[in-house]
């Protein structure tokens, strides 16, 4: 139970927060000590160890997970005027990745009990222009695939995992990672497993795995270490890349983290339990539903306020009482940004209303059962 002493002296309990151990500190500076600080073995371990994990062929390290859909649009073929369909509640990251290969994001709405991208809102919005289907894994829990997969296959259409809230889940007994052409992932502090900043894209195809990994390192096919090892030192830029390597000690920090990532999954699930349970009562706080045929990695804890609460008020009074609540996300096509290139209101209008009524509380592995019943007395005070 929380403290109900009065007390003040609670600490910010923050929506996400990493977790650094000694392992991570040894791997860290083991890197740094190597010779290699970029471009060195500790990559290909990285990229190895993930994807085995997650159970997929090749695994591309780059420096976010925005650098990691990026490569997906360049390895994936997406050109000027290309369609790319994108869930309208995503971190914008999901939607910018088709502007920088001057493709044109198109929104799709939102099934209102996951936020998980609408299948049948997707088959709306495909055009002979269609591309590519973005699904996003939202808070945690897997797309429905299947049914994007039917609607990309004899189309012509890519199918691209934004994974980031969801390593560790699985869609009827498969793992994200495996579940699209290419999978992404970021290993930002506030997801699962951290290297400070970076992503990775997985994918079961050896040529776009090649393509993606000449596409970090400027287009140019070899790097440093290859040509080292070759002794030579020509090499060709076959296209223009960007820099988005992810260096040697940020790996290590990210295969030291690995080992612990099936563990924090498990964490992540008994707090969400922990938070369903106690939220059961409350007829004004809404868990977002997980369907039955996926597991969810719970990257966040959201939920939806009745219509008649003020979510902004509830946020404030949760903040006053020392409780990184958050909001994931606004739609991405009423950022100013993307009004400039002409996006309008009422595009996805269940997105639209669910994003004034969702709350995201926090969720990080170390948190504790006190913790939960703390936010949970917080919610009932503030939407009383
Ligand atoms: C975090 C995140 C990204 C981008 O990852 P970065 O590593 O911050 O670039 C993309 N999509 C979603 C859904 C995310 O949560």
């Amino acid at each position: 139970m929380p403290d109900r002493d009065g007390s003040l002296e609670v600490p910010f309990l923050p929506y996400g927060r990493q977790e650094i151990a000694d392992a991570d500190v040894k791997a860290v500076v083991e890197a740094l000590c190597s010779g290699w600080l970029t471009t060195g073995p500790r990559v290909s371990e990285f990229e190895q160890a993930f994807a085995a994990q997650c159970g997929a062929g090749e695994g591309v390290a780059v420096n976010s997970g925005t650098a990691a859909l990026h490569c997906a649009m360049r390895a994936l073929r997406i050109k000027p005027g290309d369609e790319v369909i994108v869930p309208a509640i995503t971190f914008a990251a999901s939607a910018n990745a088709a502007l920088y290969e001057d493709g044109v994001p198109m929104f799709a709405d939102i099934e209102p009990d996951t936020l998980l991208i609408d299948p049948a809102s997707v088959a709306k919005k495909i055009t002979p222009k269609t591309r590519a289907i973005v699904a996003v894994d939202y808070a945690g829990q897997p797309a429905d695939y299947d049914a994007l997969r039917a609607l990309a296959k004899d189309r012509g259409i890519a199918l691209i995992a934004d994974a980031c809230h969801a390593p560790g889940a699985t869609y009827k007994g498969r793992k994200t990672g495996t579940l699209a052409d290419i999978s992404c992932f970021s290993f930002h502090p506030v997801k699962h497993l951290t290297t400070c900043e970076g992503g990775m894209a997985l994918t079961e195809n050896a040529a776009q795995a090649a393509h993606m990994r000449r596409f970090r390192n400027h287009g140019i096919d070899s790097d440093h270490r290859t040509r080292e090892a070759k002794g030579a030192h020509a090499y060709d830029m076959a296209e223009l890349g960007f820099n988005y390597r992810l260096p040697d000690v940020q790996c290590a920090l990210g295969s030291a983290q690995l080992k612990r990532l099936p563990g924090w999954v498990a964490a992540r699930q008994k707090i969400a339990g922990w938070y369903d349970e106690a939220l059961a009562g409350m007829a004004e706080v809404l868990p977002l539903k997980t369907h039955r045929d996926r597991t969810n990695a719970h990257h966040l804890y959201v939920v939806r306020l009745a219509d008649h609460i003020d979510r902004d008020r509830v946020f404030a009074r949760l903040r006053a009482e020392g409780i990184g609540a958050n909001v994931h996300y606004a739609p991405v096509y009423l950022h100013s940004h993307y009004r400039k290139l002409g996006y309008k209101k009422g595009l996805a209008p269940l997105a639209e209303a669910a994003s004034r009524q969702i709350l995201t509380l926090p969720m990080f592995p170390a948190m504790a059962g006190a913790d939960v019943a703390r936010v949970v007395a917080a919610l009932e005070r503030a939407t009383a």
